[in-house]
């Protein structure tokens, strides 16, 4: 369902993506790991459209990324189609980016209200169902700054969801958490993998990676250095380079 090919991507005269070819299958997760600055977010911002590739390609769902095919051919999208494409794949980041000044319950209900359309009614029993399913569901009215780092977390998760993507994104969903938070926003991942979703997951949580990833992925200096099972690539790494990072992480 994604399917990435000799991906290049430069800022000015640094070339931070040489090359990335990536395809995940429907229903797979995906977990990328590598050293800072080696290209991981802005990989998964060119997914999502937020960064323009400056060669190669990408489809996800059958659509490629920036462009519309008519006759055959490859046109440019315009920005609002681009965000008409993008609601397709939910996007989760480290730092949780809700809206400070809207509850919980809000925060959710606003993209499908504006941007689809759904009526307030709908939108908030859909928010609901989706708050219950990250465990949230008594907190519908609670703000922002009055929840925790992994509660924040977790609702920006129900939030990407209320658009119903076909494929999520996360960037280090947990990096920014206290240690004792980090479980419940895994969990809330594990099920959301359980359940079907295709997900590209950046993460260093090794465990997650090897219970949930069907592929790991280690990129370094822009390239992928190796992908494969977990189980080989987290555990028996053939290259020298992927080693020495999970000597540090692990
Ligand atoms: P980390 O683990 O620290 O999050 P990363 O693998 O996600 O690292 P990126 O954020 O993708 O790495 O950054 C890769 C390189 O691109 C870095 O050298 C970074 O400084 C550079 N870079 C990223 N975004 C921009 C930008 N908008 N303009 C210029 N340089 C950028
Ligand atoms: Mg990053």
């Amino acid at each position: 369902i994604i399917d990435a090919r000799d991906v290049h991507k430069r800022f000015g005269s640094l070339e931070v993506l040489k090359g990335i070819t990536l395809q995940v299958e429907r229903g797979q997760v995906a977990c990328l790991l590598g050293p800072s600055g080696s290209g991981k977010s802005t990989f998964l911002r060119c997914i999502n459209h937020l960064e323009k590739i400056d060669a190669g390609m990408i489809r996800v769902a059958g659509r490629t990324v920036g462009y519309e095919e008519r006759n055959g051919k490859l046109y440019e999208l315009r920005e609002k189609d681009v965000a008409s494409q993008r609601r397709g794949v939910g996007m989760v980041f480290q730092r949780f980016n809700l809206f400070p000044h809207m509850t919980a319950l809000e925060n959710i209900i606003e993209a499908p209200m504006q941007v689809r359309g759904t009526s307030r009614a709908a939108a908030k029993e859909r928010a609901a169902e989706l708050l219950n399913r990250v465990g949230l569901g008594d907190k519908a009215g609670a703000y922002p700054s009055a929840l925790s780092g992994g509660q924040q977390q977790r609702i920006a998760i129900a939030r990407a969801l209320a658009m119903d993507p076909e494929v999520m994104l996360f960037d280090e969903p947990t990096s920014a958490l206290d240690p004792e938070l980090v479980g419940d926003v895994l969990d809330v991942m594990r099920d959301l993998a359980a359940s079907g979703m295709t997900m590209i997951v950046v993460t260093h949580e090794i465990g997650f990676a090897r219970e949930v990833g069907d592929v790991a992925v280690f990129m370094d200096g822009g390239v992928v250095v190796e992908q494969g099972r977990p189980a080989d690539v987290l555990v028996n790494p053939r290259e020298a380079r992927t080693q020495a990072f999970l000597a540090k992480v692990l």
